[in-house]
């Protein structure tokens, strides 16, 4: 199999893709695909479903036509890759069938009391996207990316509320995806608990084991 994977990186929102999906990047030198970072770059875009900002802050999913397309022009010849935060949803599951193969399924779990606090403390780069977080990843400088020397911001759909609608939203309409490549076989879950550096090791142990 190419040493290039193509990996999906599935979980709930705070349990760690983002950062653990920047490691894959570097170390299998393939490109980090999120629908989230893709949306946030284009909140204002005008399309018939409306734009995606109005759902983004509300914490619900951007209608699934927007999205695909995302998907299908960032996924390219879908060599190689690593996709977080897509697919959402059992329409999105049967969408990326149809246009990629998938060589490794990871699923990072994470409990509810601890996703909450990690989303709500977390700063990302306004410049690079890297995540931080106020208490478990400071950067050397407060306010300031170590990668970039971009400012570091919270997220809008970071407070209180948005976070519980969005884990409502990963609770009923996401965790059948997870059930889905379950039921299929492929689905390797990883205790994404752990230290960042932690969950790394156990993450590519498990990416070189499968390809
Ligand atoms: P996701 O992309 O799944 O929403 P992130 O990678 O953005 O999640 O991580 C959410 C927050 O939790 C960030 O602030 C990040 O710094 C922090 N974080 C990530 N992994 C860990 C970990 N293993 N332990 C503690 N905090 C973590
Ligand atoms: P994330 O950065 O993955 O936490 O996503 C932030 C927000 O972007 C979500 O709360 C949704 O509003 C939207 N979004 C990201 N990915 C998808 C997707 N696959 N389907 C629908 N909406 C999405």
């Amino acid at each position: 199999m190419s040493q290039q994977p193509n990996v999906l990186l599935l979980g709930p929102p705070g349990a760690g893709k983002g950062t653990q999906s920047a490691n894959i990047a570097d170390e299998y030198d393939v490109p980090h695909v999120t629908t989230g970072d893709a949306l946030r770059a284009n909140k204002d875009m005008q399309t018939e479903h409306g734009t995606p900002r109005s759902f983004m802050e509300a914490g619900e999913l951007v209608p699934d036509p927007v999205v695909n397309e995302i998907v299908a022009e960032a996924l390219g010849d879908g060599e190689g890759y690593v996709l977080d935060g897509y697919p959402r949803n059992e329409e999105q599951v049967a969408y990326l069938a149809d246009i990629t193969t998938l060589d490794v399924v990871c699923l990072l779990s994470v409990s509810e009391s601890e996703l909450v606090d990690r989303l709500t403390g977390r700063r990302v780069c306004t410049e690079c996207g890297a995540n931080y977080h106020v208490e478990f990843d400071q950067p050397d400088e407060e306010g300031v990316c170590d990668e970039c020397g971009g400012e570091l911001i919270q997220r809008d759909d970071d407070t209180e509320d948005t976070v519980r609608e969005r884990l409502r939203v990963y609770h009923e309409t996401t965790e059948p995806v997870v059930e889905h490549y379950r039921e299929a076989g492929v689905l390797q879950e990883i205790d994404g608990e752990q230290s960042p550096s932690a969950v790394w090791d156990t993450l590519r142990a498990t990416i070189d084991e499968t390809i």
